[in-house]
């Protein structure tokens, strides 16, 4: 049975490195609550919310736990994120590259017929490019440091399928799949993992933006989506996968891409 929003422990990740994009709010935070959880030595959560992710930066322990700015739009912002980290704490063992953006426009659903294109690029720039260049800094950075280290990124169902409209966001996550899949073989022959997770609809803050809804009842449509009755799906659920993907459990695992959807893609 699933567990509660509280996290469980263990020391599947005693003594690693990592670092969360968009680790602010929703899973990147829950993920950086698990890591602690698990045992890591040091968290480094990245984001572009200051003051957020200041605070639970804080709220897990400043003694594990630090913030840093990181628009991942921004290469030169992204290397430094990777070599601060490294300075630090001698070595990067995780990336979690989580950071996204749901909609750049709501003045437009981005179906095939109706596509602003500076929207596009906005979306593509994060989710995309941004995604690419916290790959190649943290598979960098552990081929430097002949670290066999594990890096997630985080896809989406709509990797997989796609929607009617949001056909920029959808399209973003298709790229993230071509992105683990590359990193993954190129990766293998330093004993580097690529995978990557894919939730299905999470209510993060990111979701109430893609789909526009307004409170808990309208929410509560989301849980249709499940074949698995079994409530929502929680940033815990995702978290969960990513501290198994990061583990050892996970040893021979790589250009996975893992599905935390209650059947949604089956
Ligand atoms: P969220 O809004 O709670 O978190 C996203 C975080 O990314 C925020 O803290 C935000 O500030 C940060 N971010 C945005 N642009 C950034 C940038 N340029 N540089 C650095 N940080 C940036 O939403 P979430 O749902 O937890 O999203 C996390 C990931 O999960 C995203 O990649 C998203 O596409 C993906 N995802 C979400 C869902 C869902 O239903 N919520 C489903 C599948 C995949």
């Amino acid at each position: 049975m699933a567990h509660s929003n509280s996290t469980s422990s263990s020391n599947k990740l005693q003594g690693k490195v990592a670092i969360i994009t968009g680790g602010a709010s929703g899973m990147g935070e829950a993920t950086a609550r698990q890591f602690a959880a698990h045992g890591a030595r040091a968290i480094v959560i990245a984001d572009v919310q200051d003051e957020m992710g200041q605070k639970v930066a804080a709220s897990i322990g400043s003694n594990i736990c630090t913030y840093i700015h990181c628009d991942v739009r921004d290469e030169e912002q992204v290397k430094n994120m990777v070599d601060s980290t490294v300075k630090a704490h001698g070595s990067l063992d995780i990336m979690f590259s989580n950071a996204g953006m749901g909609r750049a426009t709501l003045t437009c659903d981005q179906t095939a017929l109706d596509m602003d294109m500076s929207a596009y690029d906005k979306i593509m720039a994060v989710n995309a490019r941004g995604m690419a260049a916290c790959v190649k800094h943290a598979a960098k950075a552990m081929v430097e440091g002949h670290v066999k280290g594990s890096i997630i990124c985080t896809a989406s169902v709509t990797a997989s399928v796609g929607t009617e409209n949001f056909t920029d966001y959808v399209m973003s996550k298709h790229a993230v799949l071509g992105l683990v899949r590359c990193a993954s073989l190129k990766l293998g022959a330093y004993g580097i993992r690529v995978n990557c997770v894919s939730p299905g609809p999470v209510g993060t803050p990111l979701l109430k933006e893609l789909l526009g809804y307004e409170n808990e009842e309208e929410y509560k449509m989301v849980e249709s989506y499940y074949y698995l009755k079994a409530g929502a799906l929680r940033p815990e659920n995702v978290a969960d996968a990513v501290v198994f993907l990061a583990s050892e459990e996970a040893e021979f695992i790589t250009g996975h891409n893992l599905a935390v959807d209650g059947g949604y893609k089956a």
